[in-house]
């Protein structure tokens, strides 16, 4: 595929070339099928494998305990800012917060309108260049959960250790780091992902709960917005984002086939390192985030100037390093590596990167 490029985009972003090519080899017709999946009835015996299989594969990459539920919903990323609280403030109305950048922000401004939000600690006065020190003396004993996200997107900060809620729930927003590391899900209530980072086209949210936690919802919870009924129903309440479900099954087989999350994790290591590398030995190119706490997945950089910023980032497009400009607040560049982006795309950027700065000290 000559006229692919690297796309470092935060999300939409890359999917793996083999991926989208299997998807059009079976887009008119699914084998045996006669029909595109778009064409099938949810309840029909062939998708309900479709969608068993995406399940099971999911389960098994990241070894998801037995007393979990698996859930395929819709809403995308930020309709779980709401079914959270609505789901579990239902005992004690009151939940722990730690803002780590705009997600979780907006997540924790969607939580007050249901009940009482503790936020336990912000690094929001540091542009979220880091994750701040957690002390557990300030956490709420009788929170209903205790809210962290994982991978921040748009500051490139990541939780390296998770913190101890003890019998408070922990709910983690994976959305940009979810499958790029190995995660011990038993030390969650509640794990969700957008899909269209790591796992395949936008429309479809995996909400990944404990079992103990459903039916703990609000009185006037609106029905699709309970994780008890999806999850009785198996995510077949109503009509699920089919197709979204069928993809995102092609890329969990596709991480399989990679050797599975450990070894994705190892390759997401080594081009994070190629990176980071450069970037500390660069007298021109600056990271701007806390070396410990720095994201395998949004690596966000900066040059002494925005004409510099420009120059670079128009030098990237010209040699196919796409959508590396960085977020609006950020400025200066941001490159998105989620599981699907070559090695051979963050090498291409570390030699462009190098010959810049050989021209312009
Ligand atoms: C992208 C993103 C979201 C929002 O996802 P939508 O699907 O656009 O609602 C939430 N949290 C994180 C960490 C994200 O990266």
């Amino acid at each position: 595929m000559e006229n692919r490029v690297f796309n470092f985009s935060a999300g939409p972003s890359m999917l793996p070339l083999s991926v989208l090519e299997k998807a059009q080899s079976e887009l008119v017709s699914y084998p045996s099928c006669g029909m595109s999946v778009m064409e099938m009835s949810h309840r029909s015996q062939m998708f309900e494998t479709i969608l068993a299989k995406a399940k099971a594969d999911l389960k098994d990459l990241m070894h998801i305990p037995d007393n979990y539920k698996i859930l395929f919903l819709q809403g995308g990323g930020s309709t779980q800012f709401a079914m959270i609280p609505l789901n579990l403030m239902g005992k004690n109305k009151k939940a722990d917060y730690v803002i780590t950048g705009q997600w979780a922000k907006k997540a924790a401004e969607e939580a007050a309108k249901y009940g009482e939000v503790n936020v336990v600690a912000s690094s929001e006065d540091s542009l979220y260049n880091h994750i701040p020190e957690l002390d557990p003396a300030t956490f709420s004993k009788d929170a209903d959960y205790f809210y962290i996200t994982l991978n921040n997107t748009v500051y490139g900060a990541r939780y390296t250790e998770l913190p101890d809620t003890g019998d408070v729930p922990l709910v983690g927003d994976m959305s940009s780091s979810i499958l790029s590391e190995d995660i011990d899900v038993s030390k969650f209530g509640i794990l969700y992902a957008g899909a269209q980072k790591n796992l395949g086209p936008a429309g479809v949210t995996v909400v990944i709960i404990r079992e103990d936690l459903l039916g703990n919802h609000m009185d006037f919870t609106p029905t699709m917005l309970r994780y008890d009924i999806h999850a009785k129903n198996d995510s077949l309440y109503n009509t699920p984002p089919t197709y979204g479900i069928y993809f995102m099954g092609l890329v969990f087989e596709w991480v399989k086939a990679q050797g599975g999350v450990s070894a994705i994790q190892k390759i997401n290591e080594e081009k994070a390192a190629l990176l980071y590398d450069y970037l500390d030995s660069s007298k021109l190119f600056k990271g701007t985030v806390v070396e410990k706490d720095r994201s395998m997945m949004n690596a966000p950089f900066v040059l002494p100037t925005n004409e510099l910023n420009k120059a670079f980032i128009q030098e990237a497009t010209d040699a196919g390093l796409v959508n590396l400009k960085g977020h609006r607040i950020v400025g200066g560049m941001r490159a998105s590596m989620y599981n699907a982006m070559p090695k051979e795309g963050v090498e291409k950027l570390v030699a462009l990167m190098k010959d810049f700065e050989a021209r312009n000290q």
